[in-house]
């Protein structure tokens, strides 16, 4: 057990990792189209084998991979990390029915997956969701409402639907239902963001579900929900990472080599300690990042503070990072197509997503004065 440095094969591998992003995935993504899901793109990383490591290598290795391929190509780290939000549900809480028919797909990149929790009247307080599950008369549901900012949608091939099926009961009437893409009254449309990030909302329109299509328990899909992004926090946190340290290498290079008043931009004292702190900050949120999955994969008790600090510590200073980056890149940086352009459009999203930084705050404090009860 280390606390905290990576064995050598794990080292290896991310080596092996960044290596395939930049060589091989990076020139499929700029094939794909912007805003879509990239089928190739998914396709290649099941071939690669990675896809089926999201059900196998635990959240250490999650994190390992995302920070790896997000070093190297941001596209080809979210198809992936998406395959795994979208499918984890089924893998953790899938009947051997529904893991048989959806599970080999997603491993192999032909099935494509998404997770659809948000809607246009729940975000940050996802258990006020109301896309409604009525009951249909004969032991299924109808879901009716909408769902947005759903990642993959609407080009998955089917969604983990969060649905109320019993109303005012908050985070304790909400079903996890596997809905396939092509049921009868599911509708979806694109949504044009900052990233360029394949995303849409989805429309329920008396859409027919069976108790075969429940994930888990009924009324206990908040735990379905949670226990996803538990796991996914962190790994968020290393996407994060990998971004950071992206932004880090190429400013490091940049400062190097650029001349500037007699010499180099690092010949300057200010900007040496700029990169200096660029570095120790990847450093601690990576550190954060290995402990917290650690923690899960171990089946710590305090995962979902350590998850929440992981996930704000590492994105808050994947900005921090990729801003400086781009002040000591200069205008370069802000041409349409530079590493740096692109990281800074990608690096805004995750503060947002998956519980935006202010409910971090909230989860750490509450877990915080949870252990103060306990004693
Ligand atoms: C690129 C992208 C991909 C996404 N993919 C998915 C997906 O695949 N599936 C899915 O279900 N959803 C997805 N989402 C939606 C995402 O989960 C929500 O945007 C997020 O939960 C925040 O909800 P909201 O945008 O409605 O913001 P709101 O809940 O309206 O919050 C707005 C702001 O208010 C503040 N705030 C909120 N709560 C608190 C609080 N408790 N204390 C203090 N301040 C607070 C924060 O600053 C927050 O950013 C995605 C979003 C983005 C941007």
């Amino acid at each position: 057990m280390t606390a905290f440095s990576l064995e050598p094969g794990q080292v290896a591998w991310c080596a092996e990792l960044r290596e395939l992003a930049s060589q091989r995935l990076r020139p499929l993504a700029e094939k794909g189209e912007p805003g879509r899901v990239d089928r190739a793109l998914v396709a290649e990383l099941g071939t690669l084998g990675l896809l089926s490591r999201l059900f196998t290598s635990g959240a250490l290795g999650l994190c390992l991979m995302r920070e790896s391929l997000a070093h190297g190509c941001t596209e080809a780290e979210t198809a992936l990390a998406l395959q795994g939000l979208g499918a984890h549900p089924v893998h953790a809480h899938g009947t051997p029915a529904q893991r048989e028919r959806w599970l080999a797909g997603v491993s192999d990149g032909s099935v494509v997956a998404a997770f659809a929790l948000s809607e246009p009247g729940a975000g940050s307080d996802a258990a006020a969701l109301s896309l409604t599950a009525h009951p249909d008369g004969s032991g299924g549901w109808r879901l009716t409402g909408d769902k947005c900012w759903i990642s993959n949608a609407p080009d998955a091939d089917f969604y983990t639907v969060f649905a109320r099926t019993t109303p005012d009961a908050g985070a304790r009437g909400v079903t996890a239902f596997l809905v396939p893409a092509d049921r009868p009254g599911l509708t979806g449309s694109r949504l044009d963001m900052l990233s360029p990030h394949p995303i849409g909302a989805l429309r329920f329109d008396a859409v027919p579900v069976s108790a075969d299509d429940v994930l888990g328990e009924p009324d206990g899909g908040f735990r379905v929900a949670m226990g996803t992004l538990n796991l996914f926090r962190p790994s968020v946190g290393a996407f994060a990472v990998g971004m950071a340290q992206a932004a880090l290498d190429a400013t490091l290079a940049h400062t190097a080599r650029r001349d500037a008043f007699g010499g180099k931009l690092k010949d300057l004292q200010s900007v040496a300690h700029q990169v200096a702190e660029m570095a120790l900050r990847t450093e601690a949120a990576r550190l954060m990042v290995y402990a917290a999955a650690t923690a899960y994969d171990a089946g710590a008790a305090d995962v979902p503070r350590r998850s929440a600090m992981a996930k704000l510590l590492a994105t808050e200073t994947a900005q921090y990072v990729v801003d400086r980056a781009v002040q000591l890149h200069g205008a370069r940086a802000l041409e349409r197509g530079h590493l740096l352009e692109h990281l800074y459009r990608e690096v805004r999203a995750p503060r947002i997503y998956e519980g935006a930084s202010e409910v971090q705050r909230d989860i750490i404090a509450k877990e915080s004065y949870k252990n103060l009860e306990d004693r």
